[in-house]
């Protein structure tokens, strides 16, 4: 196990002028989103079914309080539930459960999140990597475990991942990667031009690297399949239940728009969304990443692409592609830009611009699905480390503010992960998960507006560059 240094004080996290009382302003767009057509929603039923009941008690008295009704928040409260079966736990969602990054992603449940692997090969070393690697893997564990055992039919399919390689003179590099992540027990093909055009009916890459990396899910269908594991372990889910501030003490007080909840402890699983709560700023910024999905394709245009193995795929570009078959046949089709809208707030909706980009590009890598209907579009909030490692932690004085956020684009399996790292955490044990040297740290910091703003806009711009040029 590499060290646990870095400790994040509380001061850092919370700014000291708020240490009493935070608040954060009202009104969408802080979490409701205007524009929803999400492919995900409408198959789970998130749109047309009703959700739970506000929490209308002026007062709650709860062991633990729970906020943010995604992967964080359900797999906590699952993992917590299941620990502790006497203690009251109440989550507490501002939307609804399945209603934020969770219910809204690629549906790439990652076993190796191979880029932040990288990342944390190149500035900790080999050591941490393998241990970085390890660590991530029972992430997906996680997931299959819920899926196998409450039978939630989210279909879930493993199918491996394939990266294609956008232009010839980068195929060195990306082998060489390959033999680092190889170097660290992730096995890989290498797939030549004339494999990627025969397997993929396509013609746009120089080839690709294959790996038994991922699975591929209906994350919608799963978030409410958790929440209703959740609420048979007596977990009370309370939707439509915004927090408008979060009070560190003995007693956490957490205040909602309509009652409070006074807890021993508080879990934050509100990822993208936290900068709502005036948390995490310093650390971490909402980022917005669009989908579009195709109506169920037909077995004509099946056949016309290829794709028998149905695996997850995306490119090796730095703004890239993720895409994958959803279980009745829509290609799920996200990524090309990344935005960042000023002063942190979560996405107001749609972006015209990058859904325009991505039919655009869908169609340049599929030209035969020319005349195919795009039938759903949409964005979602995810958070952004700088260094594009999670968050996953305990705060506070009393040491009972536990937070897991800032997956960076990797969070169905990081997310599952933190619930069970949090209920470890929570229960002071003393294991694998909870010496794990990411918890904990202190993570690079993110300059306040302008510099924000101008700071992701660069660095987007720069990344377009390098990916265009280089
Ligand atoms: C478009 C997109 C594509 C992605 N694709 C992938 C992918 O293919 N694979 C992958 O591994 N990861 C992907 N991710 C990342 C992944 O979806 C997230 O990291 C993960 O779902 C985060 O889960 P979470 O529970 O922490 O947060 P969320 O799912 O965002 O849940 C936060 C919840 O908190 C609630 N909330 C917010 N503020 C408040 C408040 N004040 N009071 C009460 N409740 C509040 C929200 O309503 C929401 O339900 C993607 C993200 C996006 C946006």
């Amino acid at each position: 196990m590499a060290q646990n240094s870095n400790k994040l004080e509380l001061s850092s996290v919370f700014p000291l002028k708020h240490l009493e009382k935070f608040s954060f302003k009202p009104n969408p767009p802080w979490v409701s989103e205007y524009y929803v057509n999400n492919a995900w929603f409408e198959t789970a039923g998130l749109n047309t079914t009703t959700p739970n009941a506000p929490l209308l008690e002026e007062k709650i008295i709860a062991d633990i309080a729970i906020v943010g009704g995604g992967f964080t928040g359900l797999s906590s409260a699952y993992h917590l539930a299941k620990k502790y079966p006497q203690k009251r736990i109440v989550l507490l969602d501002a939307a609804r459960c399945g209603y934020g990054a969770s219910g809204r992603n690629g549906g790439h449940a990652i076993l190796y999140p191979m880029v932040q692997i990288m990342e944390v090969y190149k500035k900790k070393g080999r050591e941490a990597a393998v241990e970085f690697a390890s660590v991530a893997k029972q992430g997906l564990g996680i997931v299959k475990s819920f899926i196998e055992e409450y039978d939630i039919d989210c279909e879930f399919e493993e199918t491996g991942f394939v990266e294609f390689i956008e232009k010839e003179r980068q195929i060195n590099a990306v082998m060489e990667e390959y033999k680092i992540l190889e170097s660290l027990g992730i096995e890989s093909d290498f797939l030549s031009r004339k494999a990627v055009s025969e397997k993929f009916n396509t013609t746009h890459f120089h080839g690709g690297v294959k790996t038994n990396s991922e699975g591929g899910l209906n994350p919608c269908k799963l978030a409410l399949g958790l929440k209703e594991v959740v609420q048979s372990m007596n977990v009370e889910i309370f939707e439509q239940t915004k927090v408008t501030s979060v009070s560190p003490g003995r007693t956490v007080t957490i205040n909602t728009e309509f009652g409070e909840v006074h807890a021993d402890a508080v879990v934050l699983g509100t990822n993208g969304y936290t900068s709502t709560l005036n948390l995490f700023k310093k650390y971490m910024v909402p980022f917005h990443d669009y989908v579009i999905s195709t109506a169920p394709l037909t077995s004509e245009q099946m056949t016309s692409l290829g794709w028998k193995g149905r695996e997850a795929l995306a490119d090796n570009r730095n703004l890239f592609n993720y895409y994958r078959l959803s279980g009745d046949n829509r290609i799920i089709f996200g990524g090309e830009l990344v935005k960042y809208y000023y002063g942190n707030i979560p996405s107001p909706g749609n972006n015209k611009h990058v859904i325009s980009l991505l039919e655009e590009r869908l169609l340049k890598i599929w030209p035969q699905l020319k005349g195919v209907k795009i039938e759903h579009r949409w964005g979602g909030t995810d958070g952004l480390t700088r260094d594009i490692l999670p968050l996953i932690g305990v705060l506070g004085e009393y040491k009972n503010i536990f937070y897991g956020v800032g997956y960076s684009g990797e969070g169905i399996c990081w997310a599952n992960l933190a619930g069970k790292i949090i209920s470890q955490l929570y229960a002071e044990k003393d294991t694998d998960l909870t010496r794990f040297f990411l918890l904990n740290r202190k993570p690079p910091y993110i300059p306040p507006e302008p510099f924000r703003k101008i700071g992701f806009d660069v660095h987007v711009k720069y990344l377009a560059i390098k990916d265009r040029f280089f």
